[in-house]
């Protein structure tokens, strides 16, 4: 039994909530802190009556002192952060500042930089073991699963991984021409992005959308892919011994691709600030202004997604190749906690990793990738927790 501080309330948040709340037995007690307080406040009415408490708070995330002062009140056993990328680093520090555990779903980025790398965040590791606590980096599906479907692949199949493909494939369609399944900022800043692998130790770059392969996806059938560049590749490239080669592919539709290549060359998507009737706007924040809210995509999206790993390595001397994956329907998330499955698979293993910090299945101080724990118990997890895996020992490979 323990107690968690969550902050941010979106897309991610609202399902990680809801799961808290089905497992009471792990979250005796939660806080729903977020910038807009009232998001918070739904939330809370909607859940209220289980045997979950529920308190909600306004919180500037980007401010150390108003973290600090949130968690010395509230008093959590783990922090979940599902705020954005650009508040890790305030929200680490008020942990460290609390000795309190901290869980996060992605990487610290600048906002004025695009660049998503870990060595912001792996600069806290030595000041985290110091104060005796842990901080889980990367408890989503893609950072999160991937990893520990990579540890788990390791532990029970392998003597060692050469070859990682991660694949991530939604098929949903929300019936709009053009719209992002989490926040469009983050989405839209991570595709159009330079492409790159990690291949025989270093990074190999690419253009955006470079490198494009078809896979025929188990229960969704064939889709393009592209190839893109993705914050797990980085920690994986260190934490699997053996590792040769490391890609990430994900599935675009050919709408999609064309309207983003549009609003690049109208300059849209870009976050260099520019000057508008006297005011400084984003390019960027204004089209997330325009597109639809990915909160409002639930009831529209219908169809599955499927993300998952495939390894190649070598058990007992011989070579192996192995494909763990998970299916999710978007419509059976929808009905369970009101959410499409973009947000359903990140939320629900954010309550998984902040459920096993909490109780303390998962300890070790300092800063840790989520591949470094023991998968076993996430594992099981996330067959309980709505995100059954299945695995094949004969898949198709991405190049054959
Ligand atoms: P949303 O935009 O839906 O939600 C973000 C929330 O954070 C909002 O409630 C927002 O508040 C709040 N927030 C933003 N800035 C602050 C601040 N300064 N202080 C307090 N609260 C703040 O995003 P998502 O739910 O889609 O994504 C959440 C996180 O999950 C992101 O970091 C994203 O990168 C990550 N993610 C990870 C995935 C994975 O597989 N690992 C996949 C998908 C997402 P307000 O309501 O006021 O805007």
């Amino acid at each position: 039994m323990g107690k968690a501080l969550i902050i941010g309330c979106g897309g991610v948040a609202s399902v990680a909530i809801h799961k808290c709340c089905q497992n009471s037995e792990a979250f005796e007690e939660i806080c729903i802190a977020s910038r807009t307080k009232s998001k918070c406040d739904a939330l809370k009415a909607k859940l209220d009556g289980g045997k979950t408490k529920i308190t909600t708070a306004q919180v500037d995330a980007n401010k150390v002192e108003e973290l600090v002062a949130l968690i010395e009140k509230f008093r959590p056993d783990v922090v979940l952060n599902l705020a954005l990328p650009y508040q890790d680093l305030t929200i680490m520090d008020a942990c460290l500042a609390t000795k309190t555990h901290y869980v996060d779903t992605a990487n610290y980025e600048p906002e004025d930089t695009a660049k998503f790398e870990y060595k912001w965040q792996w600069a806290y590791r030595e000041r985290y073991e110091k104060a005796g606590i842990t901080a889980l980096l990367g408890s989503g599906f893609d950072p999160g699963v991937t990893g520990v479907f990579s540890a788990y692949a390791l532990k029970h199949h392998f003597d060692e991984i050469n070859y990682i493909d991660i694949l991530d494939c939604n098929a949903g369609d929300h019936g709009y021409p053009f719209a992002t399944n989490f926040n469009p900022e983050i989405n839209i800043r991570e595709v159009s992005a330079k492409g790159s692998y990690w291949e025989d130790g270093k990074w190999v770059e690419t253009e955006p959308m470079e490198i494009k392969r078809v896979y025929n996806f188990p229960e969704i059938g064939p889709k393009d892919m592209y190839l893109l560049h993705h914050e797990e590749l980085e920690s994986l490239g260190i934490n699997i011994p053996g590792i040769r080669r490391i890609r990430f592919f994900m599935t675009f539709g050919q709408s999609y691709l064309t309207h983003l290549k549009c609003l690049e060359n109208v300059g849209m998507t870009s976050i260099e600030p520019i000057e508008f009737e006297g005011k400084k706007i984003v390019p960027l924040q204004f089209l997330k202004a325009v597109l639809p809210d990915p909160a409002s995509l639930g009831p529209r999206t219908k169809g599955k997604t499927n993300i998952g790993c495939i390894f190649k390595g070598k058990k007992d001397g011989k070579d192996k190749t192995y494909y763990l994956y998970n299916v999710c329907d978007h419509q059976e998330c929808y009905k369970e906690v009101g959410s499409q499955a973009i947000s359903y698979t990140t939320g629900v293993p954010a309550m998984i990793g902040a459920m096993l910090v909490m109780n303390g299945t998962w300890k070790g101080p300092g800063v840790k990738n989520i591949e470094e724990f023991d998968p076993d118990p996430f594992m099981d997890a996330l067959n309980k927790w709505g995100l059954p895996w299945k695995e094949s020992f004969h898949p198709e490979m991405v190049d054959e």
